[in-house]
């Protein structure tokens, strides 16, 4: 993890995750739905022509697809235990869930994807179905909430605050994936017509044209090795998302 912090109110400009917006049906379908494309992204990546790109942190200090992905589903878990503690008691607390300490205790890296993809969308439809219920009443009922900051939060908060979770990191495991993942589909060959400029340097021809063959050799192996479909449907799923 690394980036700003993000909020816990109003909207997202990271993610696009706005507090103030959607009924709580609504909130908890995109939450389900958003769960399952994460984990669907998990799995692709899991099961294409290197596996443990989802074990790569882009930068040291930037979880990988897998760690976050173990965060978003013990996320899951523990919101839904929140949810029964405060219909139980009168005034909850809620135990910090040490989203840090869990990555090397719980040994994210380590995981299987397939089984971590799995439990995400086991642990966001029983998220949402203890959600889905809450009474008007019971959304506005309070317990002491501990992160970013010690605070009372209602229920209904707690709902919002969740699909942002599985929303924002649904955003960073896609964003991670394109950064890492090997291109399955060729990319596109480099337009050269700039011949005359390129005159009298001998260096740059020479490193330029090595580049090239390179890039063509490998991305040809890729193409001939796997199913290009379910590739250019990924790419295509992964471009799409970087837009929003
Ligand atoms: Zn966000």
């Amino acid at each position: 993890m690394s980036k700003q912090q993000p909020p816990v109110d109003g909207l997202c400009e990271q993610c696009g995750f706005n507090y103030g917006t959607g009924d709580l049906q609504g909130t908890v379908t995109l939450l389900v739905r958003q769960a399952a494309e994460s984990a669907m992204a998990l799995t692709k990546a899991a099961a294409g022509p290197d596996p443990d790109v989802v074990r790569l942190r882009p930068e040291p200090e930037v979880w990988s697809a897998i760690e976050y992905a173990c965060h978003i589903r013990d996320v899951l878990e523990v919101q839904r235990l929140r949810i029964a503690q405060c219909l139980a008691e009168d005034r909850p607390v809620y135990a910090p869930m040490d989203r840090t300490g869990r990555v090397k205790q719980e040994k994210y890296e380590f995981q299987n994807p397939i089984e971590v993809g799995a439990a995400v969308m086991k642990f966001a439809r029983e998220f949402g179905a203890a959600a889905r219920v809450l009474t008007p009443p019971e959304l506005a009922r309070l317990g002491l909430y501990n992160y970013p900051v010690r605070a009372p939060r209602s229920l209904s908060w707690i709902v919002r605050h969740t699909a942002h979770e599985i929303q924002h990191h649904r955003h960073d495991i896609i964003e991670i994936l394109a950064k890492v993942e090997p291109p399955i589909v060729p990319a596109p060959k480099p337009v050269v017509e700039e011949e005359t400029t390129a005159e009298g340097d001998a260096t740059d021809e020479t490193a330029t044209g090595d580049t090239a063959i390179g890039d063509t050799a490998t991305d040809d192996d890729t193409a001939t090795d796997d199913d290009t479909a379910p590739g250019g449907e990924l790419a295509a799923t992964v471009a799409e998302d970087n837009e929003h």
